[in-house]
């Protein structure tokens, strides 16, 4: 088995907000040398990297919006987020929890500071990742899966290296929480000063590391800054993490769909015949209500 080696790592390009609620660095598709197909089936990498939001009575976020033929996965380091869909599917993340939300055939759904953390405001810090669907599955039902810490896989790392949280797929032989219609994993690595990780995913996986915290040497040679995307080649299978000081790293890699992309704002299918139905579909109330 040989070594994945470091394609890029990426600075975080300048932010811009969705909505009044999310300051983020688009790290893909739009960061240079990036685009839809890169880490397919990753589509799309928002980082709001740690910002300060003064209190206030009125929460920050997005209002009601449609989505169709993917998944957004939402994960919150810091603050709260709230999260209601036209499905039913709703709840607060916080603490490096995830929200799952699975479009398929189409939701509407809001994202907001929950109430009372907005109140007092206070460092924020989240990832929005969308996930593309195998095109058999865009026009499934929607759902929505909330995995907080509790319900993680949690992997305690030899000489006290500190820990892996697997949130979808496997580290090991161990299987992390989240559904997913192809193959994925995902999971954050808090490391302790010095402590040492390494990881096994097919060389075909597109795979990536979000420095979230703190700072991790990958393969004993290149240093990752926080805030910074490692973008790994498909020369290899394995690659090591020792960190610098105490950090986290958000790490992920799939199995590319290899399927055409069709993406127009919210929807993201196969062909842009389906992008006009969804675009029908959406303005004769097809995705549901959501007040
Ligand atoms: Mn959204």
């Amino acid at each position: 088995m040989s070594k994945k080696s470091i394609d890029s790592v990426i600075a975080p390009p300048q932010p811009h907000f969705v909505g009044d609620g999310f300051r983020v660095h688009n790290f893909f598709p739009s960061a240079p040398g990036m685009n839809l197909q890169r880490m397919d089936p990753f589509l799309l990498m928002d980082y709001n990297s740690k910002y300060k939001f003064p209190p206030t009575k009125q929460p920050k976020g997005v209002g009601v919006h449609p989505h169709r033929g993917f998944e957004t996965v939402t994960i919150a380091y810091q603050g709260k987020i709230e999260h209601h869909d036209s499905s039913g599917g709703g709840g607060v993340i916080s603490k490096g929890g995830v929200q799952w939300m699975t479009a398929a055939r189409g939701v509407l759904h809001k994202e907001f500071h929950e109430t009372e953390w907005s109140k007092k405001g206070g460092d924020f810090q989240m990832v929005q990742m969308w996930v593309n669907l195998p095109a058999k599955n865009k026009m499934d039902k929607p759902n929505y899966q909330a995995i907080d810490h509790e319900n993680m896989t949690i992997i305690d790392l030899p000489d006290q290296a500190g820990k892996i949280e697997l949130i979808a797929g496997k580290y090991g032989d161990h299987i992390g929480p989240a559904h997913t219609f192809s193959p994925i994993h995902m999971m954050n690595a808090k490391l302790n000063a010095d402590g040492k990780a390494e990881f096994n995913f097919p060389a075909d996986y597109n795979t990536a590391l979000l420095m979230i915290e703190g700072e991790c040497v990958v393969n004993g040679a290149v240093s990752i800054p926080a805030d910074h995307l490692a973008v790994l080649e498909n020369d290899g299978e394995r690659f090591t993490l020792s960190a610098e000081e105490e950090s986290i790293v958000l790490i992920l890699s799939g199995k590319p769909l290899n399927e055409p992309i069709a993406a127009q704002g919210p929807f993201v299918m196969n062909t842009y015949e389906e992008i006009r139905q969804a675009m029908k579909d959406f303005q004769q109330g097809k995705f549901g209500q959501l007040s």
